[in-house]
């Protein structure tokens, strides 16, 4: 009988199918798109998919369009299923990312739900480890200019000139987003709704954790470093 190699943690998964795990400026969206490139993994977050059922107009998009428009939270059967039927689409078979999703524990249960019964599975959590002293003083540094959108970092990505943007010459301002009060809220969602996540997937023992307080290339390097054990392959 031929060995068959298996992925993470004797998880035979197709194909990768990485949950990132972290706060809202742990860099997790910077390093979902460094995959998309570099293992042709696609990047998939719930926001971009709402956006582009809506302006395709599906039956979904229309559903959801409606909900947003009274102001409402889309449901998480809706979202999962949006989810779930992207995972049909050829330029998966490489494998996702899921960024930013899913949130909460009812929607992690729903999404194993359903892919279970695809045959599919999650392959592994990876979780972007960073206090959030360290996020608010990563994003309090963060200076955008209004015209057009350049991003600095005072701390490590500064302009030449201070707080003028260095492509227009305009004075640089911090996003309402980028604020101390905003940030530490959006903590506080997070802290709440997502981080019994990490329990949940530490339990099942697909939890990976990387620090994200490492620069963006050496977290790059981690990941790189990572993949294979993500892959399975049914011919070794
Ligand atoms: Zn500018």
């Amino acid at each position: 009988m031929a060995t068959i190699k298996r992925s993470f943690n004797n998880r035979t998964c197709e194909a990768p199918y990485l949950i990132f795990l972290g706060p809202p400026g742990s860099g997790k969206g910077t390093q979902a798109e460094k995959l998309q490139h570099s293992f042709r993994l696609v990047q998939l977050s719930t926001g971009n998919l709402f956006r582009e059922h809506i302006k395709n107009e599906t039956p979904l998009g229309l559903k959801v369009k409606s909900i947003l428009a009274n102001g409402e939270l889309v449901p998480d059967d809706l979202t999962v299923q949006m989810v779930v039927d992207r995972l049909d689409r050829p330029d998966t078979i490489m494998g996702v990312v899921f960024d930013g999703f899913p949130r909460t524990r009812d929607q992690a249960l729903a999404l194993q739900d359903r892919l279970d019964a695809k045959g599919k599975c999650i392959t592994a959590a990876v979780l972007f480890r960073i206090t959030d002293d360290e996020i608010v003083g990563r994003l309090s540094a963060r200076r955008t200019c209004p015209k057009d959108n350049s991003v600095f970092n005072l701390k490590s990505n500064p302009p030449r000139q201070d707080e003028i943007c260095d492509l227009c010459g305009g004075a640089l301002i911090m996003r309402e987003d980028d604020k101390p009060e905003v940030i530490r809220h959006r903590l506080q969602v997070y802290r709440q709704q997502t981080e019994p996540l990490i329990e949940f997937y530490r339990e099942q023992d697909m939890l990976i954790e990387v620090d994200a307080t490492r620069s963006i290339q050496e977290i790059e390097a981690q990941l790189d470093e990572w993949m294979p054990m993500f892959i399975y392959n049914a011919n070794s």
